[in-house]
């Protein structure tokens, strides 16, 4: 009898144990949602295992009818689901901050170059023809987005996808999360390894500093006040954590020297850098290939100031 009660025991025991587990379980898993800097615990590593990828490096025999003498290379760094915009990405009431468009608005203007039958251009495609090897269709745009905001997997990659579109991506690999967290759009959160490898198809992962994306106390950008041998240890660590692509780089807060600009050319292979200062990429205007202009689609923008940049005519 005592042998038998020990048993039911043992039994309710074990029972509690699991529906114990599972509550505990269950609130681990939610709670992970509502701590969104539990990602930068025990960072370590950063390195992404990114592949050479077709789409991105070749070049691609355009029918050139009319060709373009200019390129805009448009730039965005949040796209945000439409309904979870909340107070940390307005500037003020009713007005966005410049670096956050909506899913809606970015997937208008996506469906629109592809409607007027643009060509995205891949940065190999760009460089050919900022040193004059090829010639590119008049409607030809390369997209960016800057700074490597979780946002863009869930939001930008699948309707880039959908028109088989292609954007270069730059990464400050500091921030790139070791292992997934939930996406919350309400946060600032950046994408993981995991995100980053399954989005390589359309994404062109550039750098962007390892971890130089700040401004001091002056305001001034760590990359024009850091000594040359610590920026060139954080970019040949940007570039480690890229697993060794060097190709494109964009200026943090779009700010260079003329030191930067040599450290970028001379000291690494970087072919190409880009600024935030607006303008269209040509072979002809451009002092060199270090100070490539840029546009930024802002949220304030109609679908008829977005066609307006595009033709060249004003930001
Ligand atoms: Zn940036």
């Amino acid at each position: 009898m005592r042998l038998f009660r020990r048993f039911i025991n043992g039994i309710y025991l074990v029972i509690f144990l699991v529906i114990f587990g599972v509550i505990i379980h269950f609130f681990y898993i939610h709670m992970q949602a509502f701590l969104p800097f539990k990602e930068e615990v025990g960072l370590t590593d950063h390195h992404v295992l990114l592949e050479e990828v077709d789409v991105h490096n070749v070049i691609r025999n355009f029918d050139v009818t009319e060709q373009a003498e200019c390129v805009p290379v448009i730039m965005y760094h949040r796209i945000v689901p439409d309904q979870r915009l909340v107070s940390n990405v307005y500037e003020s009431k009713n007005k966005l901050y410049k670096t956050v468009v909506t899913e809606s608005q970015f997937s208008k203007q996506m469906e629109y170059l592809h409607e007027a039958g643009y060509t995205v251009l891949n940065l190999r495609e760009l460089y050919a023809f900022l040193t004059e090897q090829i010639d590119i269709p008049k409607k030809s745009v390369v997209i960016t987005l800057d700074d490597g905001y979780k946002d863009i997997y869930y939001t930008a990659y699948p309707i880039l996808k959908k028109y088989n579109f292609t954007a270069v991506s730059f990464i400050i690999t500091s921030e790139i999360e070791e292992k997934n967290a939930t996406y919350i759009p309400e946060v600032y959160q950046y994408l993981s390894k995991t995100e980053m490898l399954k989005s390589q198809d359309v994404f062109d992962y550039q750098a962007h500093t390892f971890d130089l994306h700040e401004r001091d106390e002056e305001g001034v950008s760590l990359l024009l006040n850091t000594p040359k041998h610590k920026v060139k240890n954080d970019l040949q660590q940007n570039i480690q954590h890229l697993n060794g692509k060097e190709f494109a780089f964009a200026y943090p807060f779009g700010e260079y020297t003329r030191e930067t600009m040599e450290i970028l050319k001379n000291e690494f292979n970087f072919k190409m850098a880009f600024t935030t200062e607006p303008g269209y990429a040509s072979p002809t205007e451009l002092e060199d290939f270090y100070q490539i202009p840029r546009i930024e689609v802002s949220p304030e923008y109609s679908l008829d100031d977005f066609k307006a940049i595009l033709e060249g005519k004003g930001m």
